[in-house]
């Protein structure tokens, strides 16, 4: 048999949602460990930094890296993963595009920590006491956040990536069969297929598309099994990346847009903007200034319905706080 590979997963501003998808592939992880070793895996295997440090540069095979780069230690570890590992792959939208830590791009790193340690309704906190981090002889009293957060690409170079939030278990089985297989993976690639949601949904397309109404999902009295566009519920799946055997369609739920952008779109939220410019109302309300007004206004959350996953890697929310 030829030698093992040696794999790392690693997280930094996690949910944790990545790491339990690996387990999701259930027996199949049995494939990878028949042809790798796990040499750091922090959730599962206690590996400190120093062990990091002293392992050789290019001795790492594949790191598999999820999470977002939100503080100094995240970005740290990135780019100490980086020299160790011969191919660092995105793994998990937060990796990739920023995904939901990506959203406190809205506010800078002050607001984020007063408002989580002080102002949330659930906060019991009347001394207004802040965490406290002791390195040494050095004191911080506050966490070290980054002024914002960025994306793994953001900070060092990626070699390919893994789409999802998390990433589907097929397409982590389709990964572990790419490693099993001895396969290689090109620079750059993204290893969910180039094709939109939409042209995996079973949904009744038909084929004029109008956005009737702006709806949102719990709101939808009488679900028809037409595309959830011409039902005025707004769904993703036109600029979303598949690969997720349409898990959410198939659950009733619309694509908010977990696996990024298809490579024919460079900034997803705003592609959807666009789209859904282009059918909105339909032609009873064209040029219907105050029409149009009235259904953008239903439509509550603008940031969280286009850019849940994809803000720090945007055009526009991607640069908002960079010093
Ligand atoms: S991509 Fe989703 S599941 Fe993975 S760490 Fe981020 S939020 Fe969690
Ligand atoms: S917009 Fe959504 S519901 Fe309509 S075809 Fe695309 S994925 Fe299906
Ligand atoms: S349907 Fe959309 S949101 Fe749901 S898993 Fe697929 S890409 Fe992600």
């Amino acid at each position: 048999m030829s030698k093992k590979l040696n794999i790392a997963l690693y997280w930094a501003a996690s949910c944790g949602g990545c790491e339990v998808a690996v387990l999701d592939t259930n027996e199949k992880i049995l494939e990878l460990v028949e042809v790798a070793n796990i040499v750091l895996w922090p959730v599962a295997i206690d590996t400190k930094y120093k062990d990091v440090r002293a392992m050789g540069d290019g001795s790492i095979d594949i790191t598999l890296f999820n999470g977002a780069i939100r503080s100094e230690e995240n970005r740290e570890m990135a780019e100490l993963l980086r020299e160790k590992s011969k191919l660092l792959i995105a793994f998990g939208s937060c990796a990739v595009d920023g995904c939901i830590p990506g959203l406190a791009n809205l506010s800078k790193r002050e607001e984020v920590l007063e408002n989580a340690f002080k102002r949330t309704v659930t906060t019991d906190n009347p001394e207004g006491i802040m965490p406290e981090l002791v390195y040494g002889d050095r004191k911080l009293t506050l966490p070290e956040l980054e002024p914002r957060v960025s994306t793994l690409e953001q900070v060092v170079t990626v070699d390919a990536f893994v789409p999802g939030c998390p990433p589907p278990p097929e397409l982590i089985a389709s990964f572990i069969d790419m490693v099993a297989a001895g396969k290689k993976i090109p620079f750059g690639a993204n290893l969910a297929p180039d094709i939109s949601v939409c042209e995996d949904c079973d949904r009744n397309p038909k084929e004029e598309k109008i956005l009737p109404d702006i709806i949102r999902p719990h709101r939808l009295k009488e679900d028809n099994g037409d595309c959830f566009l011409l039902q005025g519920v707004l769904c993703m799946g036109p600029v979303t990346r598949s690969g997720c055997s349409t898990r959410c369609i198939n659950a009733n739920f619309p694509c908010t847009g977990c696996m990024g952008p298809t490579s024919k779109v460079t900034d997803q939220g705003a592609r959807f903007i666009s789209a859904i410019g282009s059918i909105l109302g339909g032609e009873e309300i064209d040029n219907d200034i105050e029409k149009i007004k009235e259904l953008v206004d239903k439509i509550d959350d603008p940031v969280g319905t286009f850019y849940m996953y994809n803000l720090a890697s945007s055009i526009v929310g991607g640069k908002k706080w960079r010093d």
